[in-house]
């Protein structure tokens, strides 16, 4: 490129950074660098939705049909009882959501979410460096010094950090204040099962064939289960507060739960464990003194049960995108940070909120509440706000119709017209 007005280095080749390096190269100008620290890109976990405020995002800088050629696209959002899996509501996705929002749901395999997002990320002339492991960073009002575990150094005009929960990017910025994430009681158990695996069983064979996002509630528990395209795989998520050792003991907590949950764990060859943590929204997110920022995991983890943590991620990395357009010179980085940090914190706080919110919800002990709550998903008649909180006109308008691309030209505009009235 020539003449790069500003090298942005992000740190973290995850879902955010990826994200954000797009949005950024995008409007053209300025030099990516996305330093790595694994040899290769290769997301763990398994599937992921992606709600349409994130694939319309997608839509908009032209890469929603190459993720739609590895995603499943769900019919029906369905709640179940977990007893005996019976459905208490069941919301329409298609063709609702691209008639309501310009976007589809989608669900993918994080791998291959991932491979779209970095090929994109390179086509547009963004570098990956694999196997930068960032162990050091010193940085002032005028410098950047982002050092590697091997030795390498890279003196970025900005420095975003993408690096996940467990972000030396988040320390360095935050230093001296107390962490400001917590991990919570919930653990998730993540289990892929092949399709093939599932055909045998005439009462699997329904959820293999619907393509919907099947959701089981239960007390202290829920489970969400859908099919991943292109993988021939079934996905399943199973997230309680008890932290169990293994599928035995995973057979052993379910097995009061849909007759299907418990074939399924006893055809499970394994499950992966993740200790869920949630932000609780204190700390910087811009360095005090540098050009550098956090974003996704890294400022607000949360709670996947709004499944809306990545989504968040790649609102993050459209919103820097947008703000970085009009960034002529690196003296204009730090107002446009601020303004970042402005627009997302109340909304992404408000969703970290809302999951949390969300589990007390899908994880109800059986009782009075629970009932008041089934009669409600029956009857979709809430009285205390919609306890499916995906079905909620006013909070799903605004959890899915939000504008990233509208909020930043509204936000650059007034910040110039601060500018002028002072001048
Ligand atoms: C069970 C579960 C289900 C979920 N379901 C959904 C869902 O359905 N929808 C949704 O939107 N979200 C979901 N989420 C949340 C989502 O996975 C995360 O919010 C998202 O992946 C965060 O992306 P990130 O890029 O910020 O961080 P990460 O994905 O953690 O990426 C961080 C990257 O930084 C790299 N890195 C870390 N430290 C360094 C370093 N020092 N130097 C260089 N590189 C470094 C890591 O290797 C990694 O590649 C779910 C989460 C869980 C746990």
């Amino acid at each position: 490129m020539e003449n790069p007005r500003c090298h942005v280095a992000v740190v973290g080749g995850g879902l955010g950074g990826l994200a954000a390096a797009i949005a950024i190269r995008r409007q053209g100008g300025h030099d990516v660098t996305v330093l790595e620290r694994t040899k290769e890109l290769s997301e763990i976990g398994a599937g992921i939705e992606l709600p349409p405020n994130s694939t319309r995002i997608l839509k908009r800088w032209g890469i929603l049909d190459a993720v739609r050629d590895y995603s499943t696209e769900p019919d029906r959002l369905l709640l179940r009882s977990y007893r005996d899996g019976s459905v208490l509501s069941d919301v329409g996705l298609v063709p609702f959501m691209e008639e309501a929002y310009g976007a589809p749901w989608l669900l993918i395999h994080r791998a291959n979410f991932q491979k779209v997002l970095a090929k994109e990320a390179e086509r547009l002339g963004a570098t990956i460096e694999l196997e930068f492991h960032v162990t050091e960073i010193t940085c002032t009002s005028t410098s950047i010094v982002v050092s590697s575990a091997a030795g390498a150094e890279l003196r970025p005009d900005v420095l975003l950090g993408a690096d996940g929960l467990h972000s030396a990017c988040r320390a360095e910025i935050q230093q001296g204040s107390s962490n400001s994430h917590v991990v919570t009681e919930n653990m998730a158990y993540r289990i892929t099962i092949k399709a093939e695996d599932m055909q045998s069983h005439p009462e699997l064979v329904s959820l293999l064939e619907s393509p919907d996002i099947n959701g089981w509630m239960g007390p202290g528990a829920h489970v969400v289960s859908y099919t991943l395209k292109e993988t021939d795989l079934y996905n399943f998520v199973f997230i309680c507060g008890a932290h169990l050792g293994d599928v035995v003991e995973m057979r052993d907590f379910f097995r009061g739960w849909d007759p299907r949950l418990r074939l399924l764990l006893d055809i499970a060859q394994g499950v992966s464990k993740w200790p869920l943590c949630t932000s609780i929204g204190t700390g910087e997110w811009v360095h005090p003194e540098a050009n550098f920022a956090l974003l996704g995991d890294a400022c607000h983890a949360m709670l996947p049960f709004l499944a809306q943590g990545a989504a968040q991620a790649v609102e993050d990395g459209a919103i820097l995108g947008a703000l970085f357009e009009h960034v002529q010179h690196k003296s204009e980085v730090r107002d446009s940070l601020i303004i970042y940090e402005q627009l997302r914190r109340s909304r992404s706080t408000k969703i970290v909120q809302g999951s949390i919110a969300n589990g007390e919800i899908l994880h109800m002990q059986d009782g009075e509440a629970q009932r008041d709550r089934d009669r409600q998903l029956r009857d979709d008649a809430p009285f205390e706000g919609y306890p499916n909180r995906w079905a909620d006109p006013v909070f799903q308008k605004w959890l899915f119709g939000h504008d990233v691309f509208a909020e930043a030209y509204e936000s650059r505009v007034s910040h110039q017209e601060s500018l002028a009235s002072k001048s």
